[in-house]
């Protein structure tokens, strides 16, 4: 964590909670942000995009923003099953998540879609946040630096990045929802690792505004020490921000 930078934690509700209880749980951290009129880190909820209008109405008086788990590169046309970057803004979103693990995997998504799509976040004027990781057979292998860069390099868009527009989220592929994190030496030396890569192709200025997130078996218990460390500033947060006081609990860690 970094004085240049404002701790941020997004949580990632993935394809849980039917309307009932998305939108108690948007009321129930909205009350409870309520209760902390001047936080020091930014919240960002992302539900599914069935709830992103109704919680959208529900959080509007707080300090917490709304974010979708992905979006479409085109803004409109015959894409059956799809959402564009303007729809989901058009809700109310001002971050959306792109490149996630479950949808490079489940769905084939490439680098190159994934900047793509990072690019049409940017023309809805919402902020992507660009996730990459290695698979554990990548991480034994002791290919994880080799493969960040190479998924950084060409996920990252080349034009228009600041350090106030975009997110990166360092989500190793083996530690989402499994429990397991790597150690704290590791996580450092990635986080490390992409800004170095950041202040190569964006200078200083950039490098040393702009975010990096942790993903990956994020909870109350293990979110100090992690976000203790120098490169990390804020997790990327999926079922533990199902649960909105170990949610809030993993955000106020860091302050
Ligand atoms: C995620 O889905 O991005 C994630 C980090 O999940 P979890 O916190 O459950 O590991």
């Amino acid at each position: 964590m970094s004085q240049y930078r404002r701790p941020l934690f997004v949580g990632n509700w993935k394809m849980n909670c039917l309307k009932k209880d998305g939108l108690k749980l948007a009321q129930t951290l909205a009350n409870d942000m309520k209760k902390i009129p001047e936080p020091d880190f930014d919240l960002v909820i992302c539900p599914q995009f069935t709830l992103l209008s109704a919680i959208e109405t529900i959080i509007s008086n707080s300090n917490i923003k709304l974010g979708a788990q992905n979006c479409h590169a085109e803004n409109k046309g015959p894409y059956t099953g799809d959402v564009s970057s303007l729809m989901v803004a058009e809700v109310g979103c001002s971050y959306v998540i792109v490149g996630h693990a479950d949808q490079r995997i489940n769905h084939g998504e490439t680098n190159s879609e994934v900047k793509e799509k990072a690019y049409a976040v940017y023309n809805s004027k919402m902020i992507p946040i660009i996730c990459i990781g290695e698979t554990r057979e990548e991480y034994d292998d002791g290919l994880t630096f080799e493969v960040i860069k190479n998924q950084l390099s060409k996920s990252l868009p080349t034009k228009g990045v600041t350090g106030s527009n975009t997110v990166i989220a360092y989500e190793p592929i083996w530690a989402i929802g499994t429990g397991l994190t790597p150690t704290l030496e590791h996580v450092q030396a990635v986080h490390s690792l992409i800004r170095t890569e950041l202040t190569n192709v964006l200078g200083d200025n950039c490098s040393n505004t702009l975010r990096i997130l942790y993903g990956g078996s994020l909870n109350s218990k293990n979110a100090k020490n992690l976000l203790l460390l120098d490169d990390v500033d804020g997790g990327l947060i999926g079922s533990a921000s199902l649960d909105s006081l170990e949610f809030l609990k993993i955000a106020k860690s860091s302050v």
